[in-house]
């Protein structure tokens, strides 16, 4: 039998041990053993609030990230009521045996949330570029000004809602692209939710192509363009910017710093001689690193945009007409 649980009751708890690092593995596998669902392990440093150098590092292999104190926060989460004395008694067991401090666990009930509900409550109609409207699929269109589109999106597991700088920052430069050069044809690698790709076709592009490697994305990205009427001039496949020789007039990626660099010769084979490439996702302070790669494969930088923490950056090749 199932028993419904009520949304204000707690139905999960989450037990709490602070561990002495070298401890922590011991104490996860004897959460599991007494019967977790999940289990984690936290400690200071691990966050990108934590202004942890992880984040910001130009590598693509980074190093674990330090813990500053001695102590790791281990979590198990139990969906059956958890039998509170054989945990107490095994932790008690593990200290003395391993000549540890005592381990004391904590008890938090976790309420049951219909997370996407939630989620979904919290998204609303947002400024995309000043001639786009993002809107979710569950709200109305609002009354839009002349020459102002609406872009209507429903992101399900796949990454981009166009409320990240960075994939705004992309857009601000497409816009202006079109602008100067209408009719484009648009490669968008790593399309995720298709919105750089549909807002392309929105704002006058004569077609665009996606890729990702991630399945989901092209489920979401092909919808994205039924939603927004352009699924005639759209399509996707799985993969990267290495699965096609096709090259495109312009070419955009909103990928993240280390991918752009790992995959610098790709982007730039699939820019056509006189196309431009706009990049994004990028720190500030990974923007010369990403200057230095592109230019190693021929590219020649000619915008960036700053806004905060983000980049997004323009090239045309260097034997190209300069634009
Ligand atoms: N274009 C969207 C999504 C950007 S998130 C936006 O601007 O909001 C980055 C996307 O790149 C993700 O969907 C991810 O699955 C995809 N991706 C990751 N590695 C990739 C690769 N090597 N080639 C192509 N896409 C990749």
């Amino acid at each position: 039998m199932t028993v419904e649980s009520s949304p204000t009751e707690p139905s999960w708890t989450s037990v709490i041990v602070e561990a002495p690092e070298a401890s922590a593995p011991l104490v996860c596998a004897l959460l599991w053993s007494v019967g977790a669902q999940g289990v984690s392990e936290d400690h200071p440093g691990l966050h990108f609030d934590d202004d942890n150098e992880l984040y910001v590092t130009d590598e693509w292999k980074v190093p674990e990230p330090a813990n500053p104190t001695d102590v790791v926060t281990v979590t198990g989460w139990f969906e059956e009521l958890v039998d509170r004395s054989l945990l107490e008694a095994s932790l008690a067991d593990l200290a003395e045996r391993q000549g540890l401090p005592p381990l004391q666990p904590r008890y938090e009930g976790i309420v049951n949330q219909d997370w996407s509900a939630l989620w979904k409550k919290g998204w609303t109609v947002t400024r995309f570029t000043d001639r786009i409207l993002v809107v979710p699929e569950w709200l109305d269109v609002p009354a839009l000004e002349p020459g102002e589109h609406a872009l209507v999106l429903d992101p399900g597991m796949a990454f981009g809602t166009g409320t990240h700088e960075t994939t705004r920052l992309c857009a601000e430069l497409l816009q202006s692209e079109l602008e100067s050069r209408p009719n484009l044809s648009v490669f968008d690698v790593g399309t995720g939710t298709g919105i750089l790709a549909v807002a392309a076709l929105l704002l006058g592009a004569t077609d665009a192509t996606g890729c990702d490697t991630d399945p989901a994305a092209l489920v979401v990205s092909t919808e994205t363009a039924q939603r927004n009427g352009v699924a005639d001039r759209f399509e996707c496949y799985e993969g990267s910017a290495d699965s096609t020789e096709r090259r495109w007039p312009l070419v955009l990626g909103n990928l993240l710093a280390p991918l752009i660099k790992t995959i610098s010769q790709d982007l730039a084979d699939r820019t056509d001689e006189e196309g431009a490439l706009i990049v994004s996702g990028l720190l500030t302070s990974q923007a010369e690193g990403v200057r230095e790669s592109l230019e190693a494969v021929g590219m020649k930088q000619t915008d960036r945009l700053d806004r905060g923490d983000w980049s997004a950056l323009r090239f045309v090749h260097r034997s190209g007409a300069s634009r």
